[in-house]
Parts: structure tokens; C-alpha cells; sequence
């Protein structure tokens, strides 16, 4: 019987690119620079991907691997707790890695170039892995690695953080205005307009924030009158 359930499998996937959905596992990242930690370091405030089975279980909620590839790999994960621990922590590395170059990418700067190294070590072992493969009148590439293997779920996230990074409009990218949200996703509508993540979420706060700021200048201003 199931006991506890990751809450990565419940997180809106709103990046509109699967390597944005992934460095999203993390709430609150404005929050990390201001107090001087980061989700690698502690897994605390807001990181949903606490071990090996957390992000198998997003890679299903993602849609990356399937039910049954989720059940196997989890077993397959407890028989090789040492080799699934590793494969967690090349992970977070990675998801880290996205952050820092997107984040770069929002504010003008270079990315460092030991992100690109730890994006490409991903790369080069998913490619070991894919295969280009007849699909109807076309073609596809295609995931011929074992089924059991460990990090199936690294090979898609990075093969979307190379693709976004090379072939997406990086013009698009946005960080979520709400205060200590800071989600990722690409802005796809028509006026390029989007603020937040989710307008029932981040929106919706910073309504009722600005609301009450609002409301607290006008009775500061009436109290201010009365003297
Ligand atoms: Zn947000």
C-alpha cells in the first residue's frame, strides 16, 4: 500500500517545455538568493524532489515514462538504492544547471560554462540512448536504452533543455512576477503579456497583495489627516 505520495505529482506543469516543468520542482526560488541556500545544498523550502522516487514520479506525471516504467523503476530503484541516489543527485545537478542558464538567459548574462558541461554530460548519454526510427510516412527519434535503466528520465529532460536552448524563441522565456514564486515558462501568447505562472495562483496573490498595499497607504494617508 502506497503511503505517501510525492507532491512533484500534483505541480501544474504550465512551463510550456518539459525542461521548464522540471526546474519548476522548485517553489519559491526567489526566496533561495535572498536566503543565502540553495535547493542542492538543503533540500528544503519548497523543493518537491526529495529522492529517487520523487522524480520518477514526476517523470510520470510529466508524461515522460509510462505507469508501468514508473513501478519498475521505482523497484529497480529500491534494489539499487546507492546507483538511484546517484542518479537523483545527477538530477538536481541538472535541474540547477537549466536554472542558472535560463535565469542567465533572463537577465542578459553569460551562462557559466560549467552548466553547459553538466546540460552536455546529460546530453551525450541520452543520445547513447535514442535511435532515429521510421514513423508513418516520417521519421522519429526514438529511446532505445533499457527500460530499467536508472536515469531514463535524465535523457528526455535534457534532450528538451538542448532543443529549448537551441531551437525555441528564447525571446519568449519569462520569470513569474510573484513574489518568491520564481517558476519559468515560456510566454506564448499573442501580446506576450503573460506575468505569472498561473493567474489562479501567483496572479490572484498579487492582486490581493496590491490590494492591500493599496489599502494600507489610503487609511496611512487618512490617519496622516486626522492629526
Ligand atoms: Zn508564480
Amino acid at each position: 500500500m502506497k503511503v505517501f505520495q510525492s507532491s512533484a505529482v500534483k505541480m501544474r506543469l504550465i512551463g510550456g517545455q518539459l525542461c521548464l516543468d522540471f526546474v519548476n520542482t522548485v517553489d519559491g526560488r526567489s526566496s533561495y538568493s535572498t536566503r543565502g541556500n540553495s535547493p542542492s545544498a538543503n533540500n528544503v523550502l519548497g523543493d518537491k524532489l526529495g529522492n529517487y522516487s520523487d522524480l520518477v514520479e514526476w517523470g510520470q506525471h510529466a508524461g515522460i515514462i509510462t505507469v508501468l516504467e514508473s513501478r519498475r523503476l521505482i523497484e529497480e530503484g529500491r534494489r539499487k538504492a546507492t546507483e538511484a541516489q546517484k542518479v537523483f543527485e545527477r538530477a538536481i545537478a541538472l535541474r540547477e544547471a537549466l536554472y542558472r542558464i535560463f535565469k542567465a538567459m533572463l537577465t542578459g548574462k553569460t551562462p557559466r560554462s560549467v552548466d553547459l558541461d553538466i546540460v552536455n554530460d546529460e546530453l551525450q548519454r541520452a543520445r547513447r540512448n535514442e535511435r532515429l526510427t521510421r514513423a508513418g510516412d516520417g521519421f522519429m527519434w526514438e529511446w532505445v536504452g533499457p527500460v530499467a535503466a536508472l536515469d531514463r528520465m535524465l535523457w528526455s529532460i535534457a534532450h528538451s533543455g538542448a532543443e529549448y536552448l537551441t531551437a525555441g524563441d528564447l525571446s519568449r522565456l519569462r520569470e513569474c512576477g510573484g513574489e518568491e514564486c520564481g517558476w519559468l515558462f515560456e510566454d506564448t501568447s499573442k501580446n506576450r503579456s503573460r506575468q505569472w505562472c498561473h493567474m489562479q495562483d501567483c496572479g490572484n496573490l498579487e492582486k490581493v497583495r496590491r490590494f492591500r498595499a493599496r489599502q494600507r497607504r489610503v487609511s496611512k494617508r487618512k490617519r496622516s489627516a486626522l492629526l
